[in-house]
């Protein structure tokens, strides 16, 4: 915990912390925030621009601003908000830019925010399918052989009763 004292100290810029956050999809992604008052600039908001598959560094303290996490850890649910600001693995479900991937970063993005979802799904059902198919075809093989041997062991109970039946003629 830091002092109050530590905590009045004005922040110097070298001590600005920054993320790596890199932008996965076709087009830039632009993220506006608020550094607050400042004389003509109240309502102009700073502009950081992360290029299409391309990184860039923004400081931290946007980082809960431009992902908004769903906490999957107990000890941040226990807290009661739910949403995470420690780095926890989570669902991102939210933010500026949810589908800008934060480097180090556990949190998986929501599927309904993620663009490239519907082609995951139709891949993963094309491999579903194909598994599906496989195991048909498995299973019609396994029923053949195992049919194949109910009629083998048919015929050899008929042989063997024929060759029981011989004797008793006799
Ligand atoms: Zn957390």
């Amino acid at each position: 915990m830091q002092s109050q004292a530590a905590r009045r100290q004005p922040l110097a810029p070298h001590e600005e912390k920054f993320t790596t956050w890199h932008n996965p999809t076709d087009h830039e992604q632009k993220i506006d925030v608020f550094y607050g008052a400042g004389v003509g600039n109240e309502e102009r908001p700073t502009r950081y621009i992360v290029p299409s598959k391309g990184d860039l560094e923004i400081p931290s303290r946007w980082d809960s601003a431009i992902h908004r996490v769903q906490c999957a850890d107990d000890t941040c649910r226990r807290i009661g908000s739910g949403f995470c600001t420690r780095d926890h693995a989570g669902t991102v479900i939210g933010g500026i830019a949810p589908q800008l991937q934060k480097k180090g970063q556990r949190a998986q993005l929501l599927p309904a925010l993620d663009p490239t979802a519907a082609e995951k799904l139709q891949k993963a059902a094309e491999v579903a399918a194909a598994s599906i198919a496989r195991r048909d075809a498995e299973n019609t093989m396994l029923l053949a052989e195992s049919r194949r041997r109910e009629l083998e062991d048919e015929e050899k109970a008929r042989d063997a009763a024929k060759a029981d039946a011989k004797p008793a003629k006799k």
